[in-house]
């Protein structure tokens, strides 16, 4: 079943990015995202853009062709902030670490 609107759709299937560029704010959008894909049916790049314009909050999404998909992935690399795979390393590596046990002390700390 479908999770809300974030799986990628394509071939009549609904299914999950291997990755998503968060990006900085460019002309007048902001909350950008591109979302990277690979079709389970057809085998196709999926490159989805999503952002929401500032001046009234209205939220796009656009399938970016395949042909515009290596300029359009090019153009936004150097606005890229971060990635989900990123995200979800760092995540790992905090729980696991050291450093993640030293902020848990120190807020425990801070309650008593
Ligand atoms: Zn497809």
């Amino acid at each position: 079943m479908p999770k809300g609107g974030s799986l990628i759709y394509h071939c009549g299937m609904n299914f999950e990015e291997y990755n998503i560029w968060y990006l900085e704010p460019a002309n007048g959008f902001e909350r950008r995202e591109l979302r990277l894909g690979i079709c389970p049916v057809c085998g196709n790049n999926i490159v989805i853009l999503s952002e929401t314009r500032v001046t009234d909050g209205k939220h796009f999404s656009s399938y970016i062709k395949a042909k515009h998909q290596k300029n359009v992935i090019e153009r936004e690399e150097s606005r890229k902030l971060y990635t989900l795979k990123e995200l979800r390393n760092s995540k790992k590596k905090l729980s696991g670490g050291s450093m993640g046990l030293i902020q848990q002390s120190k807020e425990r700390l801070a309650h008593y």
